[in-house]
């Protein structure tokens, strides 16, 4: 059945890739955006598509549109960006949300929110089960991001028991791909870009840190069954991500190795409450989503790496 779908950051990186994808399944796609991080020329190659409209709009300011789902992704995702103004990215979760779920309780739609693994904080369990309630400093500079993404997780859940919102909660945990913002600073993008210019690649602190990395289309595929496969009464949170993890030591050789870079490694300092370690335990997805990634770091990092080249 076709459906009206409202993606909320849809000029994003993840954005256009979900809205593609929606769109390729037939159905009419609404992308709102405030271009603040994503750009009209992620989606240009969809404005042709008689069934998708791109809409210039805040989501701290209410929003009406007849809609089937919502898939709430309007949010600044990379440290560089969500501090540039945290007063707006906290915000941005919390205004955000409320507006999104006030149109969902309207037009009964179902509505999934783009939460992240950052809820967990500086885990203290690791891999990160979603009954973990996580270990976040409220007060520091990584707060805005994640302390608003956790209320709007409460957000979500009290409109579902208060009000019957028909929601879905999805957890993502650090994503890459083609439609990254070259300047973004998150760790993939950047080791790429200056691989490909033969710049020293920025490990910040010693590199024994950890990330999971999964490829943007399988996060996609995640997030669609989230959205149209399970249960009216299952909310989630769960957990979408993949569980190959790598230091950033590790990450850095790679993608000299894939690019044929002669570039080295310089040493800057750790940012404060950035994570020591981070992997998703993604027995939940499995279970209920029957999901699991299916692309390795290599062969999406030579699929992100091929985009970069015509970007930079
Ligand atoms: P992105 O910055 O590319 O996309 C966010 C989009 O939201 C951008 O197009 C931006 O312009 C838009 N936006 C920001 N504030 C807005 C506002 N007030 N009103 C309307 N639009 C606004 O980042 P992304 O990586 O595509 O992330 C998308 C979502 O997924 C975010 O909610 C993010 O928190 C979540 N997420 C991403 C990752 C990741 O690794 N990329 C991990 C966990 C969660
Ligand atoms: N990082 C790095 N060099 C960079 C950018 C990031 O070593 O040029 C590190 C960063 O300190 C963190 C990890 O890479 O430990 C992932 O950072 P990113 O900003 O991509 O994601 P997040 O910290 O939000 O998971």
């Amino acid at each position: 059945m076709k459906k009206k779908i409202l993606v909320t950051g849809g000029a994003g990186f993840i954005g256009s890739h979900l809205c593609e994808r929606l769109l390729n399944e037939g159905h009419e796609v609404y992308a709102l955006d405030n271009f603040f991080t994503g750009s009209k020329e992620n989606v240009l190659h969809l404005i042709k598509n008689p069934y998708f409209e791109l809409i210039r709009h805040d989501v701290t300011m209410p929003f009406f549109i007849e809609t089937d789902e919502i898939y709430n992704l309007a949010c600044p995702a990379s440290p560089v960006h969500y501090q540039h103004n945290a007063i707006k990215t906290i915000k941005t979760s919390v205004m955000g949300a409320i507006n999104m779920l006030g149109l969902a309780k309207r037009k009964n739609a179902r509505i999934l929110q783009a939460s992240t693994s950052e809820v967990y904080g500086d885990p203290k369990i690791h891999p990160q089960p979603e009954e973990y309630w996580g270990h976040v400093n409220p007060i520091g500079i990584r707060s805005c991001y994640d302390e608003g993404k956790r209320v709007a997780e409460t957000l979500f859940m009290d409109y579902h028991r208060q009000n019957k919102v028909r929601i879905k909660i999805v957890r993502i945990f650090n994503t890459y791909g083609p439609r990254m913002h070259p300047n973004d600073g998150r760790v993939v993008s950047n080791f790429i870009v200056q691989a490909l210019q033969n710049k020293d690649i920025t490990i910040y602190g010693d590199g024994t840190q950890t990330r999971s990395f999964q490829y943007v289309d399988d996060l996609v595929e995640g997030m669609i069954r989230m959205m149209q496969n399970t249960p009216e009464n299952y909310v989630g949170p769960v957990n979408i991500g993949n569980p190959g993890e790598f230091t950033m030591l590790e990450l850095a050789e790679k993608v000299i190795q894939l690019t044929g870079s002669k570039s080295k490694l310089t040493f800057l300092p750790l940012p404060s409450d950035d994570p020591l370690q981070r992997k998703p335990d993604i027995s939940e997805a499995k279970k209920m989503l029957d999901w699991e990634p299916k692309i390795h770091l290599e062969e999406g990092l030579i699929k992100t790496i091929n985009y970069f080249k015509t970007v930079v």
